[in-house]
């Protein structure tokens, strides 16, 4: 069964098609810059050249008409026709409170996504012109939505709700959600599966920094707290947004500058973080060359960055009342050997126990990165968010036929 995965934002389409035999990712690409004459289509064909285009692309209909003309091209297709692909599966940013868990898409589906816009203003509205494009261009083909809250739907009360007044809660839903749940979910089953021990006997704390960043404390497989909020500007310092600060600030900063509530919600989620601090750039790879050349200012955002990271894993462990193991995924989680070193270096409270070598290590492979003597065990798993999206819409097509 082909599952073609996709996942659409303002501007743009990325998507990857699976053969679900053996999960093989048999074409991937994106159209960037839709809305613009010159959109730039990339589009890689496994086992054949790649193809780069430029061309005029005004809306996502025409994306997604763009992606599937690729898929049967008589040279660089890698399916006769569009009718093998069996279902489209979406990342959705926001299921609010509605979705604990991956769906098929109806109507009533739809309705709720549109629900949730007011939640997820600068991504849901973007899905849903995703899922309106595949409908418009394969009117019989089953969607599904996967979304990045869901796996944090397990959440108790305790750690969702925030000490404000509960009518805030009650009528316009506000509570912590947490986001990168698909992540999250696939780097502890992972995780679980390189310790050689079932996922119900462990505590884990995963971290998934990219150029967002946010961890989870998950017992038996449930996240229990996570660092994102209401919107994923709350938790862990990233590379453009500040993460926690003292929300006084915000009222504080608007009189002080002058400035709207538009322009602060800009300057918390697109010019702080890495970005602020080291006044370079949001790029941990930026940011490490900078700090080895000596820039001060560079050292001080990768310590301010690795510290309110760890001051996480050290509240997760308390959290949880214990930790089997941590998790290092996404962009800088993957790649960063000194952001882990200096994280670990400092958890030697809790034991755990670096192999400096093993983690220096340039690899993309999954990996164990403590010694064996180490109490806590730390782990590198590339996340995979795509073939999660890919084998959740396969099963919800499988669990539909078996119904029928
Ligand atoms: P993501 O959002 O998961 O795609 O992560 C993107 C971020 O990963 C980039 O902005 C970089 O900061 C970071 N990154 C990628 N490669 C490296 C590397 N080799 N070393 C440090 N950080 C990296």
């Amino acid at each position: 069964m082909n599952i073609l995965v996709i996942n659409a934002g303002s501007s743009s389409v990325k998507f990857q098609l699976y053969d679900m035999r053996e999960e093989t990712v048999i074409a991937a690409g994106k159209v960037e810059r839709i809305g613009m004459d010159s959109a730039i289509v990339t589009y890689e064909p496994a086992g054949k050249p790649e193809v780069h285009a430029v061309e005029e692309i005004l809306e996502h209909t025409t994306a997604i008409r763009k992606v599937l003309d690729l898929l049967v091209h008589p040279a660089h297709g890698v399916l006769k026709s569009s009718s093998e692909i069996e279902a489209v599966g979406h990342r959705v940013v926001h299921g609010g409170e509605s979705f604990a868990s991956s769906v098929l898409v109806d109507e009533e589906v739809k309705r709720e996504i549109k629900r949730l816009f007011e939640l997820a203003p600068l991504h849901n509205p973007a899905h849903m012109q995703g899922i309106l494009a595949v409908e418009a261009n394969m009117p019989d083909v089953p969607q599904a939505v996967v979304f990045d809250t869901a796996f944090h739907q397990t959440m108790p009360p305790v750690a969702y709700l925030y000490p404000i007044p509960s009518v805030l809660y009650k009528r316009h839903k506000i509570r912590r959600y947490g986001f990168h749940g698909t992540s999250h979910a696939y780097v502890s089953e992972r995780a679980a599966a390189l310790l050689g021990r079932p996922l119900e006997e462990l505590k884990l704390i995963t971290c998934h920094i990219g150029n967002g960043a946010s961890c989870a404390a998950i017992v038996s497989g449930r996240s229990v707290d996570t660092s994102m909020g209401m919107t994923p500007l709350e938790g862990l310092m990233m590379g453009t947004r500040s993460g926690d600060i003292d929300p006084a600030i915000v009222p504080f900063a608007m009189g002080k500058e002058d400035l709207t509530l538009s322009e602060v919600n800009s300057m918390l989620n697109k010019h702080s973080g890495l970005l602020a601090i080291s006044r370079l750039g949001s790029d941990m790879r930026e940011i490490q060359q900078a700090m080895a050349d000596g820039d001060a200012n560079a050292k001080l955002a990768f310590d301010m960055y690795e510290y309110r990271l760890r001051k996480y894993i050290g509240a997760y462990a308390a959290a949880m009342n214990g930790l089997d193991a941590i998790v290092f995924t996404a962009g800088v989680g993957e790649n960063s050997a000194p952001l882990r070193e200096a994280v670990c270096r400092n958890l030697s409270f809790l034991g755990v126990e670096l192999d400096e070598t093993v983690n220096a290590q340039r690899s993309s492979a999954e990996r164990l990165i403590t010694t064996p003597a180490s109490r806590v065990q730390v782990l590198v798993i590339p996340t995979n968010e795509e073939l999660v999206i890919a084998r959740d819409t396969y099963q919800l097509i499988l669990n539909r036929r078996s119904v029928i």
